[in-house]
């Protein structure tokens, strides 16, 4: 097996087996943008190794062929004592993971090769500065120390000089820090650091590939849906170097701003610098424009390699350079992640520069990206007491109470207290903090920091940077002037603008809310240019998504005010009106009445007291929807509950007994309590299980439709209404409900004397249904896949017991990367779904098909319904916008 590619091999395309960043480095090499020689190790090897336990032999034998070729072209060899060759240690995986994993740069200084770059360099304080990093880097990735023991001796011999920046320490001290660090890492390892160039390189690569699983990036992977059997790339590269005086230095940037999506270049430099400096927030850094004043040299280079990578790429890239003595390197770069906002609007401006078409642009942006843009702001016109300004890092309004720290943050998320991250800055062991709090706020740091990065990334809302803002972690304690706020306070902070308020600030709806709600014009009056071009780009990619999608959405509404909303946001018809909820509140009494009656007459008079008003119920509904289709789905509950809780009755019953006054109504209600009492009511007396055994049930719903129906066409609208029985397991009970129905929908229609079609159909919520298809299909006109019920009863889960129960441990055990219930199982439910309509449509090719369990709001879900020819999905109004953007997405 080849587990070694050098960089001159590669191409963007082979992210699988080079990672993402070696991919890049690969393709940046391939167009002749300077990129420092190096090669990279597989993921291939990296699974081998973390199989076996050890690497492969043969990986051994080619990191060594490679390295002496790089060896050859560099004329230097690795750490050599007069002119060595240093290189950088990378991790790198399919997907970014920022953070995540481990780099180790500067391998192969040691006691003596920190002699010869002095005297190569003539710069002393740079080759010990250099082999100070080394040291630090090594001990807290490859060995496993805590990154304190580094960062507080380094605090200290700063103090001890009674200077802040690390470029006031000079070369004694550097050297001191060495001797200090070298102590510590023979403290904690029990072994001397290893001199020996090749030993630092083996160990450092392990330690990549063992970075693999740790906690965090486990943590990270299920939050991001990434297997975990991917694997890293290690990418060995020359190194470079940013810390040799002010003529160098090293930045991180952005081909368009990632947070707003605003056209130009947006970068964080630092002189004098190296490697994670910039991101770490160890000094503040500068803008490009600082950087085109101090260097307009290195600037235009750094300008035309971005424009030529926008080029190549065709989007948004990030970048990682470093300028070693007026000299440009480039050493990564990738698509860019960013916010919901600018993927809008970078897409949009993409195809006005005709880079890309509209189809493209439509398949970068994400359902879950309109999704967030939908949600709520803070209102403007509140009052609002503001804090400090800083750098606006990820969008959204939060709100939370002060914590300082990850533990505190995730104890007080988990008893549902809304908690607002706040931080001098923030590190990767803080990703579980972050993930529990509503925001995140940071003192230091640009739009490149981790803070930022990793916020963006999740979605989640983030301010960082605040400078004005003295976080002291240890007295909890957060300082802006002359307000001192501490844990536990309110704090409310804006990721589009940066503000930051004191106290809980309310919120209205977003103006991409107001546009899908209203329409673009409203949406755009009275809003900044921003806001403006973001509501366009949604419009017009929103737009042709309709154009493209073949699916159908409708939403899922039981009431008129939830239909007029559904309608408004898009939605083509109501795919599954539940009729639970009229038989709740105050008609609670007419279906006890039915439940309770002691003969067919008491029963029939009370099933006659619900009609008028299921048929108000239906009229309203079918009004909200005329004339797009309306399916409604008959009663599916058992009914007990609808009757009173067992356990509180029965503790009321006793108690009367007990006290010798119990009330006859009460102990008849027990008594049909106890009798309809089901230990698995979910598998019990439900669906069409339950219409077929109370007379009248259904024929009452059915009637009441039909009547709404008749009573609208008569009115001249055109209702459309679909009958939907639940939890059909055999087509014979389709059949004998499909007689009573049929039956007396034509009694109402003829007795109207309106023509009406009222078509019926099934949910598939069951394997038999969806194994028995063909047959089931001979009685129902259509079929919607229930796919929650699906799901359960294919797993044989119940998913009120497995969600807390089990599913934690199943997606930390990688049984699956996400929950079924969440994202439809392609392989399994998803194959019953595939079956069932490729066997109802042979027996009736125009069987209409659809979804309506919550998957048909679920991105992934939805393209999967795409593939398998599904005609259309329906889901919860507020996620019909989404829904309808996949599926465009799914079809271009
Ligand atoms: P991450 O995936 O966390 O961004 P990288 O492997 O990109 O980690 O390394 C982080 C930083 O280290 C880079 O942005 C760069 O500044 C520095 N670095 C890595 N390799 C080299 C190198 N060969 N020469 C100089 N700097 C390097
Ligand atoms: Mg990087
Ligand atoms: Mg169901």
């Amino acid at each position: 097996t080849r587990y070694v590619f050098d960089f001159t091999e590669g191409d963007k395309d082979q992210k699988d087996l080079l990672g993402g960043k070696g991919a890049n480095l690969a393709e940046m090499t391939k167009l002749g943008l300077p990129v420092p020689p190096g090669f990279t190790i597989t993921t291939d090897a990296c699974r081998e190794y973390l199989a076996l336990g050890s690497e492969p032999g043969e990986l051994r034998v080619q990191v060594t062929m490679a390295l002496r070729h790089l060896e050859d072209d560099a004329g230097r060899q690795l750490g050599d004592r007069h002119d060595p060759l240093l290189v950088s240690v990378r991790s790198g995986a399919k997907f970014s993971m920022p953070g995540m994993m481990e780099t180790v740069l500067n391998i192969g200084l040691n006691d003596a090769s920190v002699k010869g770059l002095t005297e190569v360099s003539g710069d002393e304080r740079f080759a010990w500065d250099s082999y100070r990093r080394l040291l630090q880097m090594f001990g807290k990735t490859v060995l496993d120390m805590p990154g304190e023991v580094f960062a507080d001796a380094l605090d200290a011999a700063k103090s001890a000089k009674g200077v802040t920046s690390d470029l006031d320490l000079d070369v004694d001290d550097l050297k001191a820090l060495v001797a200090t660090f070298k102590e510590a890492v023979k403290e904690h390892s029990g072994a001397e650091f290893p001199q020996h160039p090749r030993e630092q390189l083996d160990m450092a690569i392990r330690a990549v590939f063992n970075s693999w699983n740790t906690e965090r990036a486990r943590l990270y992977r299920r939050r991001e849906r990434i297997p975990h059997d991917l694997g890293t790339a290690v990418n060995i590269c020359t190194m470079v170097f940013g810390n040799l005086g002010d003529t160098s230095g090293t930045g991180v940037a952005f081909t368009r701003d990632p947070a707003s999506g605003k056209t130009g270049a947006y970068g964080d430099y630092l002189a004098n610098a190296q490697g994670e400096d910039v991101v770490a927030g160890i000094r503040n850094t500068l803008s490009l424009d600082d950087l085109a004043a101090m260097d307009p040299e290195s600037n235009s280079q750094l300008r035309k390699v971005m424009r030529r990578l926008e080029t190549h790429y065709r989007d948004l890239c990030d970048i990682e350079f470093t300028i070693e003595r007026g000299k440009l390197w480039m050493l990564q770069t990738r698509v860019g992640k960013r916010t919901a906002a600018a993927a809008f609007r970078i897409a949009a401006q993409l195809v006005d520069e005709q880079l890309i078409t509209l189809d493209e642009a439509l398949s970068r942006v994400t359902g879950a990206q309109l999704a967030q843009l939908m949600f709520p702001q803070f209102d403007p016109s509140a009052q609002r007491v503001l804090l400090t300004r800083a750098m606006a890092a990820s969008p959204g309004a939060a709100v939370g109470r002060i914590v300082f720290d990850s533990p505190t943050a995730k104890e007080w998320a988990a008893r549902g207290e809304a908690v607002m991250l706040v931080r001098k800055e923030t590190n990767p062991d803080d990703l579980e903090g972050m993930i529990a709090a509503n925001g995140i706020l940071t003192a230091r740091g640009g739009k490149t920091s981790h803070a930022a990065v990793v916020a963006r990334g999740m979605g989640k809302t983030c301010v960082c940077g605040a400078e004005a803002m003295l976080v002291d972690a240890a007295a909890k304690t957060v300082t802006v002037g002359a307000t001192v706020l501490g844990e536990g306070d309110l704090l409310s902070i804006d990721g589009s603008t940066g503000d930051v308020f004191v106290g809980q600030v309310p919120v209205v709806p977003s103006p991409v809310e107001t546009y899908l709600e209203q329409g673009l014009e409203t949406a755009t009056q009275g809003v900044d240019e921003e806001t403006a071009d973001l509501v366009r780009a949604v419009d017009r990619l929103l737009r042709h998504a309709d154009s493209r999608r073949r699916l159908g959405v409708r939403a899922n509404a039981d009431t008129a005010e939830d239909a007029v909303r559904a309608r408004n946001l898009g939605a083509q018809g109501i795919g599954l009106c539940r009729t639970e909820h009229m038989f709740l509140g105050e008609r609670r009494g007419l279906i006890e009445r039915v439940i309770l009656a002691s003969d067919a007459a008491e029963r029939e008079a009370a099933l006659a007291a619900l009609l008028p008003l299921q048929r108000q119920d239906f009229t309203e509904l079918l009004e909200a929807m005329d004339p797009l289709p309306v399916t409604i789905r008959l009663l599916d509950p058992p009914l007990h509950e609808f009757l009173p809780d067992r356990t509180e009755l029965s503790v009321k019953v006793a108690l009367a007994q007990a006290a010798g006054k119990p009330d006859p109504a009460d102990v008849t209600l027990l008594a049909a309590v106890e009798r309809l009492h089901e230990s698995n009511p979910m598998l019990g007396l439900r669906g069409v299980r339950l219409g077929l055994l109370t007379p009248g049930l259904f024929a009452l719903q059915v009637r009441a439709i039909a009547e709404a129906a008749c009573a609208l066409a008569k009115a001249g609208r055109s209702p459309h209404v679909e009958i939907m029985v639940p939890l059909v397991g055999s087509v014979m009970e389709l059949y004998l409900v499909r007689d009573e129905t049929d039956g007396i929908v034509n009694e109402v229609t003829a007795a109207a004397g309106v023509d009406l079609k009222v078509p019926i159909g099934t949910m598939i919520e069951l394997p038999r249904a969806a194994l028995t298809s063909h047959r089931i299909a001979e009685a129902a006109e259509f079929f919607s896949f229930g796919t929650n019920d699906l799901t359960q009863t294919t797993w044989g889960f119940s998913r009120d017991d497995v969600e807390a129960a089990v599913f934690a441990a199943y997606l930390e055990k990688g049984v699956f990367t996400v929950s079924p219930f969440e994202s439809i199982d392609v392989d399994g439910v998803g194959r019953l779904v595939e079956i069932a309509a490729a066997e109802g449509r042979r027996t009736r090719p125009d069987l209409k098909l659809g979804v309506c369990g919550e998957h048909g709001g679920d991105p992934e879900s939805i393209h999967f319904f795409h593939r398998v020819g599904l005609d259309y999905v329906s889901c919860s109004p507020f996620r019909v916008p989404v829904a309808r953007l996949e599926a465009g997405r799914a079809a271009v």
